[in-house]
């Protein structure tokens, strides 16, 4: 009687837990993110015929693309980019300005921590962390989900690219120094190195520090190669709990701040990225299992041809130079006002006002603001400066009020908008081949989003989508919570 008894419950237990096996949520074992930095929507297209079948070819014929994301907010950088993706916020919230920014009216790079120091270097590359980052990323909501069981791990040539994504539960984050040529992360993180992070250093050490990485198509194969040594050692995708790899491409960015964007020298980058996702998404398929990932490919922000690029082909385009607007805008407040370097800096589009010496010198800071606003929108390279403040007052249309608004963080951003005629942009004395980004314009907020894998039907869909709506629908997919400011929506695949 009492083993009937004990065999009832023992099978009433395993009815129990079957069916709790069969309620469980569906989710991933692994999601991976991949940004290409200043990667344009229409290089999906440009090099459509170059492609090999099994890399961005594989992603557009099995894969959903969302062929008309917009970034929705301005400057489109690098830091504000990756941290939009991971948050699904933008500027005004997450608190990454830009790629520099003030903070307590003191300029800071979007990730730098003094209160840490590098692992793998002594130099300052490794004094870099998420603190100024001021809400969660999909990382960090996975994290929380599964009580801190996910395991999330961000790696980049850029710091910035490594950290913000990988977001501030991270178990590790790693990016490239200069001094040491290698991979390195900060005391945020850990005390020492991972071994796997030595031995990926060791044996790469020839090729990071005889060629360029920034600049040549090495940086894209080291950069994959740290990932799936990551995935590895890590044993990221090894169980159901699902886990998260944040895998930043630089490469792509640097070398168009050189050559220009659709050069020449950036084809061989392409397509060797388009190689390495082949061999990556076969080193998933593997490891991970095909259909056992969900996968998504975005960048950052695209970026402009080059002036001579656009004249050449009798198009409209010119350079914008921000600190001769800056040395020009300071020496007619001076007149007015009496008093010199009343902007104190700028940051490409964003200029900031001396608020302490207007406080010292009992100016009317509305005065001296709407002063150095005429003054600017008179300059012939600019469309509009807006005060940022005060954006609605402005004549802008609605979008890109919108744009600016959600990109200006008001104790860390500048004042100041500056939006300059379609087709300039930012630019130095030197510098005419090079490209750039950070307006609002097609160019440089037209972003590729592909997503693959995982319960992501075939597909593709030409009706807006945002930035910020890549993390609600992962985290939708996950069910698990969006970021905590979160601002997008779940895109469906129909
Ligand atoms: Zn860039």
């Amino acid at each position: 009687m009492r083993i009937n008894r004990i065999a009832a419950s023992l099978s009433l237990i395993l009815a129990l837990s079957a069916t709790c096996a069969l309620a469980q949520v569906q989710r991933p074992r692994l999601i991976v993110g991949i940004v290409v930095d200043q990667m344009r929507w229409d290089y999906l297209y440009q090099y459509y015929d170059k492609w090999g079948e099994g890399g961005f070819k594989r992603l557009m014929g099995e894969g959903y693309s969302c062929g008309n994301t917009i970034i929705d907010y301005v400057p489109t950088v690098t830091a504000c980019g990756h941290a939009s993706i991971y948050t699904g916020s933008t500027p005004a919230l997450h608190g990454i300005a830009g790629n520099d920014y003030m903070i307590d009216g003191k300029p800071t790079s979007s990730v730098k921590d003094t209160t840490v120091v590098g692992v793998g270097t002594t130099g300052k590359a490794g004094n870099q962390s998420p603190r100024n980052l001021l809400v969660t990323t999909m990382g960090d909501q996975l994290k929380l989900a599964t009580s801190g069981l996910a395991r999330v791990v961000g790696v980049s040539l850029k710091d910035r690219a490594a950290i913000l994504p990988a977001g501030h539960g991270a178990d590790g984050a790693y990016w490239y120094d200069n001094d040491t040529h290698q991979f390195i992360t900060s005391t945020y993180y850990t005390r020492e190195l991972p071994k796997w992070v030595k031995d990926f250093n060791k044996s790469n050490k020839k090729l990071m520090s005889k060629t360029d990485v920034w600049r040549d198509k090495a940086g894209v194969t080291v950069t994959f190669g740290l990932a799936q040594a990551a995935l590895k050692a890590e044993h990221l995708g090894g169980d159901f709990v699902p886990d998260l790899l944040a895998v930043s491409i630089s490469t792509t960015d640097a070398a168009a701040h050189k050559f220009g964007a659709m050069s020449a020298e950036m084809e061989p980058i392409y397509l060797q990225l388009d190689k390495e996702l082949t061999a990556f998404f076969k080193f998933l398929d593997k490891e991970v299992g095909k259909g056992n990932y969900l996968l998504f490919l975005t960048a950052d922000h695209g970026g402009t041809y080059s002036e001579p690029h656009m004249k050449s082909n009798k198009m409209p385009s010119g350079r914008f130079f921000d600190s001769k607007l800056r040395t020009e805008t300071n020496e007619k407040l001076r007149r007015r006002f009496g008093v010199d370097n009343l902007i104190q800096t700028q940051m490409e589009y964003t200029f900031y006002l001396n608020n302490d010496l207007i406080v010292r010198r009992n100016l009317d800071r509305e005065a001296v603001k709407a002063e150095a606003v005429r003054i600017m929108s008179e300059s012939p390279e600019v469309m509009w400066a807006v005060d940022a403040e005060r954006v609605n007052e402005s004549s802008l249309p609605q979008d890109i009020r919108e744009r600016i608004i959600k990109g200006y963080h008001h104790k860390r951003s500048g004042e100041i908008f500056v939006l300059p005629i379609t087709g300039y942009y930012a630019s130095w004395e030197g510098d005419e081949r090079g490209s750039n980004h950070g307006s609002w314009n097609q160019s440089d907020s037209h972003i590729p989003l592909l997503f693959y894998g995982w319960h992501v039907p075939h597909g593709e869909k030409t009706t807006l989508t945002h930035m910020t709506d890549i993390a609600a629908t992962v985290c939708a997919m996950l069910h698990i919570q969006a970021p905590d400011a979160c601002l997008g929506q779940p895109i469906k695949f129909d």
